[in-house]
């Protein structure tokens, strides 16, 4: 992308588990910092998978970021001279991210989010539906299928929860397509 300058927006980068958006998150991020943008990176506190204070890929790559318990939380750690804010899995905050985002953006941020857009049902993960639609740019990843190798936009829970996510637990999810998905494990 060309991106404008001296405006804000919103970059969603979505997909199922695997599919490369903490790593594309990561990579924009890098390129920011190459262009002498203040970067600041925040993650919701659920996530500790690897790192407390870091955003990691499942290949390794790494970030340091902020963790926060809510989406409004970026305002508090928020520094006046930010250009850009990465989001690493954004489906964990509530509606409230969406206006978060927003109002970053109007102020002249660029904003860039990560996140699952479907849960491990295939359904709509909110809030991803509405920061998608607000977004400018959306990008939509694809991991690949372990069972048939196809390009895969589901994430199949292979453990039992009444959970939406289950967080931290290794080997809980594979990448599938449509036709190998199973709705429940
Ligand atoms: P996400 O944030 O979407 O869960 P990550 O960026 O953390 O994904 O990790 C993506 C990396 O995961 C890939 O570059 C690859 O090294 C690894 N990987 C493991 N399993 C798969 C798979 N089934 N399809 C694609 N990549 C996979
Ligand atoms: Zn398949």
């Amino acid at each position: 992308h060309q991106f404008p300058k001296d405006i804000g927006w919103i970059e969603v980068v979505c997909g199922p588990m695997f599919s490369g958006k903490t790593e594309e998150l990561i990579r924009r991020v890098k390129r920011a910092v190459y262009g002498k943008q203040r970067v600041q990176v925040f993650k919701p506190k659920v996530d500790d998978r690897y790192d407390e204070t870091q955003v990691v890929s499942h290949s390794q790559l790494k970030l340091t970021s902020t963790p926060i318990e809510r989406a409004e939380e970026i305002f508090y750690h928020l520094s006046a001279d930010t250009q850009v804010v990465g989001i690493d899995e954004v489906q964990f905050f509530g509606p409230e991210v969406v206006q978060v985002c927003e109002a970053l953006a109007y102020r002249g941020v660029r904003v860039i989010c990560a996140g699952l857009d479907q849960d491990y049902q295939g359904r709509p993960f909110e809030p991803m539906p509405q920061l998608l639609a607000v977004a400018e740019y959306v990008t939509k990843q694809l991991a690949i299928c372990v069972v048939c190798g196809n390009p895969a936009n589901r994430s199949q829970r292979l453990v039992s929860s009444e959970a939406r996510v289950v967080v931290g637990a290794a080997g809980a999810y594979e990448a599938r397509c449509r036709r190998c998905h199973l709705g429940e494990p």
